[in-house]
Order: C-alpha cells, then structure tokens, then sequence
C-alpha cells in the first residue's frame, strides 16, 4: 500500500493536533492545517523533531480561496487525500439561551462548523470517489444530539445538528463506493474548548477520530460514533 495521506482541519492545538500526532504514528503522510500560520507550524514541527512525516499548510476553514489553494497543492503533489478529518471548530456562545444569541453569532458558527466541513467536503470528496478511496470524518458532537437538545450553547449544537445532518447525506451521496463518512463525538476532553476540568484527555478524545479516518473498507458509513460505538442522532 503506498502512504495515505490525511488531512486535519484545526490541528495547531487540541483534538486536532493529537489527531495529527496518532495519524502520523500509524504511518500516514498528515497535512496539519491551521487558520493561524505560525502556532501552526510550530506545531507541525514538534511533530516534524519526532520523526513524523507532516506537512503545513494554511487553512481557514471560512474560506474558499484557502480551501481551493490547499486542494490544488494536495491533487499537485500527492494526487489527492485519503482521509479528511474535519475537526475545526467555534464554540462562542456557552450559557447563552436561543434567544438571546445573535443572528450574526449563529452565522459564523455555521460558516466554520457547517460550511467549513462542506468546503473540504465538496472540494475532495471527488477526488476520493475518482481513486476508490475515502474516510471522511466529522467531528461532531453530543451537544448536536437532536435527542437530547437543550437551550443552552445555541450556535454551537445548531451547527452540529446540521453537521450530524450533512454526514448523513453525505454519507447517502457516496453509498456503494469505498468513502466511508461518519460523524463522531470525542467526549468531553482537556482542551481550549473543553477546559481544564474535562474528564477525558486529548488522547482518549482522538482515539475515536482516528478509529474512524483509518476504518476498513467494510466499515460503517452514515454513522455517528463515541468511543466507537454508535451514539443516538
Ligand atoms: P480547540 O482546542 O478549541 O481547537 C479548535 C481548533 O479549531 C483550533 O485549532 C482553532 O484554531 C480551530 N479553528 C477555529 N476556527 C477555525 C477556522 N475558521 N479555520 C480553521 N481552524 C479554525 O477545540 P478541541 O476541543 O480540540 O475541539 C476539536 C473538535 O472537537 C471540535 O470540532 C469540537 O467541536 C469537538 N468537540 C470537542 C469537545 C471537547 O470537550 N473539547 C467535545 C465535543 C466535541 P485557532 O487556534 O486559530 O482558534
């Protein structure tokens, strides 16, 4: 098998980064993107100083142009991407109710937790539907469960019941060929967004992450994860 090559949307820190780090342990050639050019390379040179074969590139998941950009020099240089793990994230609007968030709130959040996944999804699902080859991963959350939805962090669940909705379709979009596209909930982890108090470390949040981007080919598609078992939508 010739080395897959993986991108991560988000990785100059958190899950995203210790994505990265797992993916590249397991021999994957990583593209770690990060809308802030120098935290992001100076992560991917603490990988690069561990023997890891990682690549930077800079991507802010709101823009076309950045995502155009990543895709050209991804299909220029390795032929296209295998694994697509889209992890970055906002989180802007915690102990705020539905009504008191602005509209303008909830459309940023869209434009980076929804739109953001879109954009990659549409500019390299092609190519993996092209090679027969494909794991694309969402990165979720339980805060998007339209099982248990509350008024509480409003922007934030929206977007990821619309981002649970579109690994749905996606995943319909694609049946029958060998791109696999889930949607998983990493627990409540030490992270930026986390905080400090969070039971779960980035280790155990990634763990899910990876199970997925690096499933076989008679692995599930159309699914939503936590600690791989499926989880209620
Ligand atoms: P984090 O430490 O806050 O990391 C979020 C990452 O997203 C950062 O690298 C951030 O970059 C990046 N980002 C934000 N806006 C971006 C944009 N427009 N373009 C590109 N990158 C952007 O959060 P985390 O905990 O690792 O979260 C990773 C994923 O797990 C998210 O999808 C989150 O919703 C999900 N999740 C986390 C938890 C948890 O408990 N931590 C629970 C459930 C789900 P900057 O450094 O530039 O801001």
């Amino acid at each position: 098998m010739s080395m897959r090559t993986a991108i991560v949307t988000g990785a100059n820190r958190g899950i995203g980064f210790e994505t990265c780090r797992q993916l590249a342990g397991l021999g994957y050639r990583v593209v770690l993107t990060s809308r802030d050019v120098s935290q992001g390379m100076a992560a991917a040179e603490r990988l690069l100083q561990q023997g890891s074969d990682v690549i930077y590139r800079p991507l802010d998941v709101t823009s076309h142009l950045h995502v155009m950009d990543l895709f050209h020099y991804v299909r220029r240089n390795f032929g296209g991407a295998d694994v697509l793990v889209n992890n970055a994230a906002v989180y802007p609007d915690e102990g705020r109710a539905p009504l008191e968030v602005e509209v303008e709130v909830y459309r940023t959040t869209m434009d980076v937790n929804l739109y953001g996944p879109l954009r990659l999804c549409r500019a390299f699902m092609p190519l993996m539907l092209e090679s027969g080859y494909g794991r694309v991963v969402n990165v979720s959350s339980g805060s998007g469960q339209i099982s248990s939805m509350v008024a509480d962090t409003p922007s934030y669940r929206l977007s990821k019941l619309a981002l649970n909705g579109l690994t749905l379709m996606l995943a319909d979009e694609v049946r029958g060929s060998n791109v696999l596209v889930n949607a998983v909930c990493p627990g409540w982890v030490r992270t930026e967004m986390g905080g400090p108090t969070a039971p779960r470390s980035v280790e155990q949040g990634a763990d899910g992450v990876v199970w997925l981007a690096t499933l076989p080919d008679d692995g599930p598609s159309g699914g939503f994860f936590r600690d791989r078992q499926p989880i209620e939508w």
